[in-house]
């Protein structure tokens, strides 16, 4: 009879006990699909998405096909926003690479403009020709003309001077630099920002630490210009110990940086240089995961 009872009261234990089991089950359950749509609302990137970085305009050549030309230009894919970070000197290469590369220039929503020098921005107005729907973002102290281009062509003129935000993950540094202002573009991933510089006249070192400061966290990549073709090799080493100071961990010299200066990079980041040129795509995968 004590046996019995001893198994009676097993059972009924056991019962309850998957019942309770199966009530918090439930109550996780439904905690989780409530949650969701919140937390979707609070922040739109939930989703993994991939940060897409295409040079369309470069003096460096990379893929067969593509017109190098003295300048810089780079499409910005994943964000909410696709942005074309300068437009090139000519905007007959630029139009024609994009086209080699099967990319319409209607999927461009903002255009920033880094500075006034022409193979930045001269190909800004036949660009405009072929897509007007987009905002362009340019250093404030660009000349009248420039933004009289913008608003002739019936787009969107943002005149930047301090630093200030795109899109969700997505920064301008402001205009930045003594006699030639520059803005430089800061992407904030899950690895830490990406920059990205037309001709870093501000000093790239000056770049990484205003982004670093916007953001709070070590820049994981450097993609542009560094302006480094008439530094000498001496002083090329200081740029890139003072970006190691600021545990830069890539860097993707192009444009005006010169082959000495991209020798002397790829020496010291090694596995972590990108040699970059008219076509080469960066791609940094889950770049916008929620945390
Ligand atoms: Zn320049
Ligand atoms: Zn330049």
């Amino acid at each position: 009879m004590l046996r019995l009872n001893y198994w009676i009261s097993l059972f009924w234990a056991s019962t309850l006990l998957s019942f309770a089991y199966a009530l918090a089950g439930c109550t996780t359950s439904r905690g989780v699909v409530q949650a969701a749509p919140v937390s979707a609302e609070a922040q739109p990137r939930v989703e993994q998405s991939d940060l897409k970085l295409t040079i369309l305009y470069d003096n460096n050549p990379h893929t067969e096909g593509l017109e190098t030309r003295w300048g810089f230009s780079c499409l910005v894919q994943g964000p909410e926003k696709t942005i074309l970070f300068d437009v090139g000197g000519e905007s007959s290469v630029l139009l024609g690479n994009m086209a080699k590369l099967a990319i319409d220039p209607q999927v461009v929503d903002v255009v920033v403009l880094s500075h006034v020098h022409h193979d930045h921005i001269g190909g800004l107005s036949g660009f405009l020709r072929r897509n007007n729907e987009v905002t362009v973002y340019m250093p404030r102290s660009l000349p009248q003309s420039v933004k009289q281009t913008v608003t002739t062509a019936g787009a969107n003129l943002v005149e930047v001077n301090q630093s200030l935000r795109i899109c969700p993950n997505v920064y301008s540094t402001g205009e930045l630099g003594g006699w030639i202002k520059e803005q430089s573009l800061v992407i904030k991933t899950v690895r830490g920002p990406v920059v990205i510089t037309g001709c870093a006249h501000p000093g790239v070192v000056n770049i990484v630490k205003k982004a670093k400061q916007m953001v709070g966290r070590d820049v994981y990549l450097v993609v542009g210009g560094f302006h480094l073709c008439w530094t000498n090799s001496w002083q090329i080493k200081g740029i890139i110990r003072g970006l190691q100071a600021q545990k830069v961990k890539k860097a993707a010299p192009c444009h005006c940086s010169g082959d000495l200066a991209r020798n002397l990079f790829k020496q010291a980041y090694q596995e972590n240089f990108i040699l970059a040129g008219v076509g080469k795509t960066i791609t940094i995968p889950g770049a916008f995961a929620g945390p």
